[in-house]
């Protein structure tokens, strides 16, 4: 702990603050009054999701690739960084995994350095394409190790590996998050992700990309419920190291997603299919159980004022 953080607010490392979720993060953060130091190398955000945050006199914005080492001193920091797209992880794989292994070793030594705990933004990807459903915390997965999603999906599997071997071997706090499809706001208009394809081809009635048939199905949780997830997450007492899931457990397929956005926008646009990219996962939906019983969390929004929220910050956007 800092002496700052012995008198007043925290100080609170976000790597990744200035993605979509980093960026609802440091708000937060902010409004509960903490220090927050955002780092980012801005692959996949942008300085735009921080803008606002810029005067404010407890951030600070640091552009740095977390592939490199940093010397910092923080009370908590959260570990966001990493492209979360899979068009974005596919474009540079090798830089994805680098991301995710060297990004959770550096930070994890900057952790060690100056005490802090550390919280771990993991995926539901770590599952695969799982052969249980809802997914628990004790499934380890069915993932390929060599195909396309590969770079993130292990990845994000050995940085787990790390966050956990810390805590053995350097008795670290750690807190390691197990994040399902998240959506809302301050999605990147060309991120590729399902949500903010299918909300912005409707705004332009252009048509609607479907991948395979579209009977694949996925869980889809609102950015703020996640974050109070996150703050949860890392406010449990220092035996409770996770992994836990975080996510929405209704489950809809993705032709089901694409009616709702055509609908909640008045769209005219049509369906069009197009392959489905390898190892695209059949079905995920959370269990969250552990989440509610040792955070006292569950998702408040459902999917269709969830998207109304993110269409309406899509309508601004796009004028
Ligand atoms: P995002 O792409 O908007 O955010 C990732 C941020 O990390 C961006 O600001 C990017 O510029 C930054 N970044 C990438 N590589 C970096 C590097 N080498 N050094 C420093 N910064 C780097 O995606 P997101 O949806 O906000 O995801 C945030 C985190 O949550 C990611 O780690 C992702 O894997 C995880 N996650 C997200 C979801 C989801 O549905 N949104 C689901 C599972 C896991
Ligand atoms: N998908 C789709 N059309 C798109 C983008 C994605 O049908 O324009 C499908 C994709 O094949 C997957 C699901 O939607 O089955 C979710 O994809 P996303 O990239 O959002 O995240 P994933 O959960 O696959 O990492």
């Amino acid at each position: 702990m800092t002496i700052m953080a012995r008198f007043s607010s925290k100080r609170i490392l976000v790597s990744g603050g200035a993605g979509f979720l980093g960026s609802h993060l440091c708000d937060r953060l902010i409004a509960q009054g903490h220090e927050v130091l955002c780092l980012d190398n801005f692959f996949t955000g942008s300085k735009d999701n921080v803008t606002h945050l810029l005067n404010h006199p407890k951030f600070e914005l640091i552009r740095h690739d977390v592939v490199e080492p940093i010397r910092i001193e923080a009370d908590e920091i959260y570990n966001l960084a990493c492209p979360a797209s899979p068009v974005h992880y596919q474009y540079n794989p090798i830089a994805t995994i680098k991301t995710s292994v060297m990004g959770a070793l550096n930070l994890l030594g900057a952790a060690k350095r100056s005490r802090a705990k550390i919280f771990q933004a993991s995926t539901s990807e770590v599952y695969g394409d799982p052969k249980i459903h809802p997914q628990t915390e004790k499934y380890w997965g069915h993932v390929n190790p060599v195909g396309i999603r590969s770079c993130y999906d292990e990845g994000k599997r050995c940085a787990e590996t790390l966050f956990f071997d810390y805590h053995r071997q350097h008795k670290m706090r750690i807190k390691v998050a197990r994040i399902f499809n998240t959506y809302g706001p301050r999605m990147h208009p060309h991120d590729g992700r399902v949500v903010s394809n299918f909300i912005v081809q409707a705004l332009k009635n252009e048509p609607i990309t479907v991948y395979g048939e579209g009977k694949q199905t996925r869980s889809f949780c609102y950015a703020d419920d996640l974050i109070e997830g996150f703050l949860r997450v890392m406010d449990t007492e220092d035996a409770f190291t996770g992994p836990v899931n975080l996510g929405n457990p209704n489950e809809f397929s993705i032709l089901e997603l694409a009616e709702k956005a055509i609908k909640l926008t008045g769209s005219k646009s049509k369906l069009v299919f197009k392959p489905l990219p390898s190892d695209d996962p059949l079905q995920r939906c959370p269990d969250i159980s552990l989440a509610k019983s040792k955070l006292g969390w569950e998702p408040q929004v459902q999917l269709e004022d969830g998207l109304k929220r993110t269409i309406q910050y899509f309508e601004q956007l796009l004028k």
